[in-house]
């Protein structure tokens, strides 16, 4: 059999949770033996905090799972995004924007828009052709010239929600997903452009989320494309929801394994309340 090399992705802004808990155990069980990798995702400087990344090594490692030394954390991998980055403006698939969120929902009244994406809704277009400085602006993907450039998009999904091969075509791409940020104001990525760069870099052979992030998936597989990066299989798994049917988030405290933990709950508790 081949190897499978996956990892479990947190931001550590928050405890983590019981979802967290059934996505980091699921990627542990489907990779290969020592080939579980994790991968702290702490670009958002001013929501992650040292606290939190120490309480996921420590939840971690109570549930059994091990994971190889040292471990990526993407607050040190500007130099990565920058030369990512660089390679897509060379290939003039970038644009600067200085849109505010309020210029975009003010671009999008018109009742026919405002179309809704992975990132919220579909960006209107409004900066691009304006050939705005770079510096201190966000950057996005011209989307109609990068699908030009690689034509259609194909990737596997192993996951139980949607099974099989994905096919993804240039309208598609345009009119659901659009012009996506690659780096936001003042970060140097985005959260797509670091996850892609990230995952060639640790050798990632199958990517295991959450269902949550299918819709994000195509944009990834684009990045890819153009950065010339292997594309992995996925596994998008189930979401674990609360009694109201709702996905646990991190704000939903009283699902934190930590308060399982000082409740006297054990690994195998755990396993239990998330059916594996
Ligand atoms: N950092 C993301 C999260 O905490 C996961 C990203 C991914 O697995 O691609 O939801």
């Amino acid at each position: 059999m081949t190897r499978v090399v996956t990892r479990f992705a947190p931001s550590p802004t928050g405890p983590l949770h019981l979802g967290h808990a059934y996505s980091a155990l699921t990627a542990f069980e489907r990779a290969s033996p020592g080939h579980f990798l994790l991968r702290i995702e702490d670009i958002d400087r001013d929501r992650c905090r040292p606290v939190w990344e120490t309480a996921i090594f420590d939840d971690l490692a109570w549930l059994g799972i091990s994971w190889p030394q040292p471990v990526m954390r993407q607050s040190e991998r500007a130099f990565a995004y920058a030369a990512a980055l660089d390679r897509l403006a060379t290939l003039g698939l970038t644009y600067a924007c200085r849109c505010t969120r309020a210029d975009i929902r003010a671009a999008l009244s018109a009742p026919q828009e405002g179309v809704a994406g992975p990132d919220g809704p579909v960006y209107p277009g409004t900066c691009r052709g304006r050939n705005l400085a770079p510096e201190g602006a966000a950057i996005r993907l011209d989307m109609g010239r990068a699908m030009a450039l690689t034509g259609p998009l194909a990737f596997t999904d192993s996951g139980p929600e949607h099974p099989g091969r994905h096919i993804r075509d240039t309208r598609h791409m345009v009119k659901t997903i659009g012009d996506v940020v690659l780096a936001r104001r003042g970060w140097g990525t985005s959260y797509h452009l670091a996850v892609v760069v990230d995952d060639a870099a640790q050798g990632v052979t199958e990517v295991t989320r959450g269902a949550d992030l299918f819709d994000a998936t195509p944009i990834h597989v684009l990045l890819q494309r153009l950065l010339n990066l292997p594309t992995p299989a996925y596994h998008h798994h189930r979401l674990i929801r609360d009694d109201q049917g709702k996905r646990l988030a991190k704000r939903d405290d009283a699902r934190a394994l930590a308060k399982y933990r000082a409740e006297g709950a054990t690994p195998q508790d755990i396993r239990r309340m998330v059916g594996l």
